[in-house]
This record gives C-alpha cells, structure tokens and sequence, in this order.
C-alpha cells in the first residue's frame, strides 16, 4: 500500500491539503488503519476547480484520437497493474481478491469502451424544412465537471465517469468517498503516466463532502455533476445544483424484484440468485433486494438457494478461499442485522445464516429468509448484505404490482422458461434494465441507470458519452 499516493491530485500534481488535515483509510476486514490520506477542504475544493476551468478550453480542442489513445493506454496499465489494484482494493473496501481482480477489468473496460467511442462523436447537417437556412450541428463538451462516487465499486465507478468525460473532452474533478480514496488516487496516478494532460482530472479525496461540493455545484463554473450513491444524496446534490442550472446524471439506489416464475429452470434461478445477491458481498445497486418466488416453487427455491449460500466461506479478502468478505463498516453491518431482526420479529423464517460472528471486522454471513412479511422494513430499503429475502406470490399480475411497489426503478430480474411471460413481464416492470433468466446486466457496452428515484440518465453504453455533451446549433442562410 505504500506506493500508492495518498495526496490530493491538483492540476497534475500531488498536494497535501491546505490546512494539512488527513484522513485515516481502514481496512474493514481488521478494523486496522491502511494509510492516512489528504482530507480536503473548502480552499482545495477552489483549486482543483482552478485547474479544472483552466485546462477545459485547451482540453476540449483536442484531437479526438489523441483523447481515444490516452484512455487506450490507460486501460492497458490497469490490466498491467490488475494484481495491484485488486490488493488495494480489497484492502480498502474488504471485496474478495478474486471480485476486485473482476473489477478491475470490467473498470478497466469502460475506458477500452470510451476510447472507441471518442472519436466516434458525430454531427449534423441539412437544409431547414423552409429551405432558407442550413443547419450544422456540433457536438461540445459539457465543460468542467464534478464527479461523485461512492465505495462500493471504487474502481469502476471512477472510470464509468472519468471515461466518458474523458472522451468527450471535459475536465473534471473527482470525489470519492472517504472509505476508499485510495483507488480512485491509483487511478489518477495511471492517467498521468497515461499522457492525461494537467488539470483535465483532479482528484479530492475528502472527508468534508458538503463543504467541498456545494459551493462547486452553486458556484456556476462547474457544468455537470455525475453522481453515484444513495437517493437521500441524490435529492440533495439536485437541489444545490438546480441554483446555477448544473447538467446532472444520477445513478442512485435501487430495491430490485427477483422474480422466478413456476415454469422457471430452478438451476438457472438459483445461480442467478447467487449473482445477483452475492456479487459485492450484496452491496450493489444492482442487488436483488426482494425474491418473490411462485408459492408451488417456494421451498424448493429456498432450499437450493440455502444450500449455496451456506456452503459460501466468509473471512478476509484476501484468504485463499474465501467467498464473501466483510462489509463496508460497522454502521452497515448494525443496518443488516437491525433489518434482519424486524423481519424475524414480524414472522421471517432463518433457513440459513441470520447472526454476525463476534471478534474483529466487519463480516456477516449469507443469510437466507423465508415467509418474509410484506410489511418487513427490508422490503423499502436496500439491504446493502448478503441477506435473501424470500416471500411467496400467486399470479402475475400481483407479482408485477409488487414488484412495482416501490420508489425505485433500477433493475428486475426475472426467471422463467416461457417466451410470452418473459417479454410481457419485463415490459410492465418499471425499471431501467431486466436480467432475464440471468443474475448479471453490467456491462460497459450497455445503458446503465434507472427508472423513478434511481436516477437520470445512462453511463456506459453509446449514450455514455452524451451525457458529457452539449449540441451546437449553427444557422447558416442559403445563399
Ligand atoms: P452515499 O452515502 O450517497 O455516498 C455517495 C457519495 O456521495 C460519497 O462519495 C459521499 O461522500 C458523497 N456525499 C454524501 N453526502 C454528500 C454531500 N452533501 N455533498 C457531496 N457529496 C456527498 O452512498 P454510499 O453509501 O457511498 O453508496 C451506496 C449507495 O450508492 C447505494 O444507495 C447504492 O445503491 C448506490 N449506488 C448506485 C449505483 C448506480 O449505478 N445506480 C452504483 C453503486 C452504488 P461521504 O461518504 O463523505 O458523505
């Protein structure tokens, strides 16, 4: 972990904050400090904004290949540095080494993505229907930008932000979350060995997100934000961005239906359940929150699903072995365990798991429960743990109007084995995106984001990049 920088990275270079302050990073499998890292404040906020306006002009003026290539080079470093990255990773965010060893390539992608796709930003031109004028229409960056992210994915949530604005000729300032700022300071650092020029990405790590951000969302010079993290933050950032009229993209929390269908192939079920459960330990947007499993399949499905979540070996991430890791913090294993114990108290049946283990670090183990109560407060909120909760259904219409049911529209997964139901159900579900008879929808080739409260917007995809872009109307007359 000593090689890795652990200042601020302002206009190209490494800097300690202003009034001196750090921050201590730990590592939620010992609960033990990793390094201490720049803890940003107001004045370095102002800088790295600085640097950010004044590189935007020149940076937008440059060849779109050239802007291709650096993040074509910055994709191969990541892949060179895999081994690296993931360490740091899981030691910062407590992920399994073989999952941080899968983020860094699906991180690494979307810069591979972006790059094909900088210099394929295209325009327009044509005569206007009254024949008078014709009508050339550019593409511009966006202008500087402020990217927020959370810990979950440290890695791909930076690079599914700093690709696209890179490819799109924006500058930008990085924050990302004080649990692990060290990935994201990485990656600055593979940028700049990459030929990014300076001040086209600053990176502030901080402790102290409201003082830094607002008054860079309020103060009109900064002309996007591209936040991911929870809702409740979300509303917030969209409130102080409205005053100077910022361009946002919000990938915000979700609360996904699972649903697996009486035809469905259990097999397949079941292995998608595990994905869509157990990738991150269960802290993922995507996650599925709520199993709702046809009342003939019901116990079968927990069966299984019990089965494998109980043969999973929780421990450090960096154990030979080891599936599941430790969560974030302590704050979020006391959220998982206050969520399970109302759904117990309310009637949920534990098939397996259900009690955190004493001693050192964060860990929880898989949990499975049936016979959930509608009513259960881990029915409205992401679970954000490795816990299934399974409750029964009848119809089609029903489950669909529970599925609904809820604030948020990210993802819905669902099982079953019929053409018809699969294309009519995933149409009525109100979400950005379906797994259909798979537990898996990332990918950076695809549209990523949600529907209602989780989020505006799409990264990744070949819409990534528009949301970094403004377009240029010129009238020309005919002459
Ligand atoms: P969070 O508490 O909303 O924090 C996300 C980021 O926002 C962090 O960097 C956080 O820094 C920052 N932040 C908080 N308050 C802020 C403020 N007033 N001004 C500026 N920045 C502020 O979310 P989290 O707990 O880190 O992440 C989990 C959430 O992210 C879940 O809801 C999950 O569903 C969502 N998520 C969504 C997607 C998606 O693509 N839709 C992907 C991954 C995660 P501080 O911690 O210092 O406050």
């Amino acid at each position: 972990m000593t090689d890795t920088p652990t200042q601020l990275f302002i206009g190209g270079a490494w800097a300690d904050a202003a009034d001196g302050a750090t921050m201590p990073v730990d590592d939620p499998a010992t609960g033990e400090i990793i390094a201490h890292v720049a803890d940003a404040g107001a004045k370095d906020a102002r800088l790295a904004e600085d640097a950010a306006v004044q590189a935007q002009e020149g940076w937008a003026r440059t060849a779109p290949r050239a802007r291709s290539e650096i993040l074509r080079r910055a994709y191969e470093i990541i892949l060179d540095r895999t081994d690296e990255l993931a360490h740091l990773m899981t030691a910062e965010m407590g992920k399994p080494l073989a999952e941080a060893r899968g983020e860094v390539a699906y991180a690494a992608e979307f810069f591979r993505w972006f790059s094909e796709e900088a210099v394929r930003i295209d325009g327009g031109a044509g005569i206007l229907p009254d024949g008078r004028n014709r009508m050339l229409l550019s593409r511009r960056p966006v202008g500087p930008c402020l990217l927020i992210t959370p810990w979950n994915f440290p890695l791909a949530m930076g690079t599914r932000k700093i690709g696209p604005a890179i490819a799109a000729g924006c500058t930008m300032i990085l924050k990302p979350a004080p649990q692990t700022p060290l990935s994201s300071l990485a990656l600055a650092e593979i940028l700049k060995e990459a030929g990014l020029p300076d001040g086209v990405l600053n990176v502030v790590t901080t402790s102290r997100a409201g003082e830094v951000c607002e008054p860079l969302l309020r103060g009109g010079r900064i002309r996007k934000l591209s936040f991911t993290g929870s809702t409740a933050v979300g509303q917030l950032l969209l409130a102080q961005s409205a005053q100077a009229v910022v361009r946002t993209s919000m990938e915000l929390g979700g609360n996904a239906p699972f649903i697996v269908f009486e035809d469905a192939d259990l097999d397949k079920a079941v292995d998608g359940a595990m994905l869509a459960k157990m990738r991150n330990m269960g802290e993922a947007c995507t996650a599925a929150n709520r199993f709702f499993v046809h009342r003939s399949v019901a116990a079968e499905f927990g069966r299984r699903l019990s089965e494998r979540m109980g043969a999973l070996v929780v421990g450090p991430g960096t154990r030979d072995g080891v599936d599941v890791g430790p969560l974030i913090d302590r704050t979020g294993r006391a959220k998982v365990e206050a969520l399970v114990a109302d759904a117990v108290e309310r009637g949920a049946q534990v098939l397996v798991g259900g009690r955190a283990p004493e001693g050192p670090g964060c860990f929880y183990p898989p949990t499975v429960l049936a016979d959930v109560d509608p009513g259960s407060r881990l029915m409205g909120t992401e679970i954000f743990g490795p816990v299934a909760a399974i409750l029964a259904f009848d119809d089609e219409d029903e489950v669909i109007r529970r599925a609904n049911d809820t604030p948020w529209g990210l993802v819905g997964y669902v099982f079953t084995e019929g053409l018809d139901r699969a294309l009519r159900v995933s149409e009525r579900l109100e979400v950005g995106m379906v797994g259909l008879n798979t537990g898996l929808v990332s990918n950076p080739a695809a549209p990523f984001g949600g529907v209602k409260q989780s989020g505006l917007g799409r990264e990744g995809g070949r819409v990534g990049i528009e949301e970094f872009l403004e377009y240029q109307y010129l009238a020309v007359p005919v002459s």
